[in-house]
């Protein structure tokens, strides 16, 4: 394990992490373990998870992890009290997990609006259904959501990705104000682009996967810069994290001038549905 110089606020804490298999999940599992929390991980996919888990054992962390879908309730409930039956305590839930699909709206079926939805949505819904009650009979905890720049600024081809962040940072935000009351906090994460595979696992319908990626590779960070970015903001329990100077810089312009960010996407929009560059 790397040595710090002081003793991290996440020192002996637990700390829940969904979708920790991969991407920005499994760099907040990896620091979180690095800076001394018991981290409880977990991902659908088994051998992204065993593979997270492996990594954090062999370097001293101390790791739990479970193979689960963010979209069962039972199961998120399970693990969730599974935690505070074996550890005594939940002190930091990530609801991490997400996917993404891309393509112009008229081109989604009703089982990818509803996919993104039950991840995106309803896998935070899950997460915090269980928790937070626990946390308010706590007296303490902390809930961080990851939604997305998408959930500040619109952005066309991934209207249903927007609407699933929109909502989680609406939820977060006005729970924020109720924990308050309970000693409970709550943060919602907006990353610009992360260099994960979310992009490569998505779903995309009618565009080109690779001038996705390209605009990523450009203009993302890390994971691991992410997580570090998230655990910064977690220590000074700001309400709403965003990662990435580009994220931050068009949430300034977006403030600054209304419209005009619309006003861009739309002109783009257009013209690459002209040029055939979305179906
Ligand atoms: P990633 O694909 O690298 O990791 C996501 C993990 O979630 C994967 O391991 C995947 O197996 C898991 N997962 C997917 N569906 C699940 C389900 N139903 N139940 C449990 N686990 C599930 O992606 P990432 O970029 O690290 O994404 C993490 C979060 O960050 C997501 O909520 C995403 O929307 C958000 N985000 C990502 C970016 C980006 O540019 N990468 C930007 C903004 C927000």
């Amino acid at each position: 394990m790397r040595e710090t110089a002081a003793v991290s606020i996440f020192q002996g804490k637990v700390a829940v992490i969904t979708g920790a298999g991969s991407g920005i999940g499994k760099s907040l599992a990896e620091e979180l373990a690095r800076r001394g929390a018991r981290v409880v991980i977990s991902d659908i996919n088994s051998g992204r998870i065993e593979n997270t888990a492996e990594g954090i054992a062999r370097s001293g962390g101390k790791v739990t992890a479970a193979t689960l879908d963010v979209s069962d309730y039972e199961a998120v409930k399970s693990m969730v009290e599974g935690t505070l039956a074996t550890h005594g305590r939940i002190d930091y839930l990530f609801n991490n997990a997400g996917i993404a699909i891309a393509g112009p709206a008229k081109e989604f079926t009703i089982e990818d609006w509803r996919r993104v939805m039950d991840i995106n949505l309803y896998g935070v819904v899950h997460g915090i259904a269980v928790a937070y009650p626990l946390m308010v009979k706590q007296g303490w905890g902390h809930i961080v959501n990851t939604a997305s720049i998408e959930g500040l600024v619109p952005f066309p081809a991934t209207v249903s990705y927007v609407a699933s962040k929109y909502a989680v940072v609406g939820l977060s935000s006005a729970l924020r104000i109720e924990g308050a009351a309970h000693g409970v906090r709550v943060s919602v994460v907006c990353p610009g682009y992360v260099r994960t595979a979310i992009f490569a696992d998505s779903k995309i319908i009618g565009m080109d996967r690779q001038n996705i990626k390209g605009l990523i590779d450009r203009l993302g960070v890390t994971p691991e810069e992410c997580a570090r970015i998230i655990l910064g903001g977690v220590e000074r329990n700001e309400a709403t994290i965003i990662v990435t100077f580009y994220a931050k810089f068009l949430c300034f312009i977006n403030r600054l001038i209304p419209g005009l960010w619309v006003w861009l996407m739309a002109r783009n929009y257009r013209k690459a549905v002209e040029n055939g560059m979305i179906r």
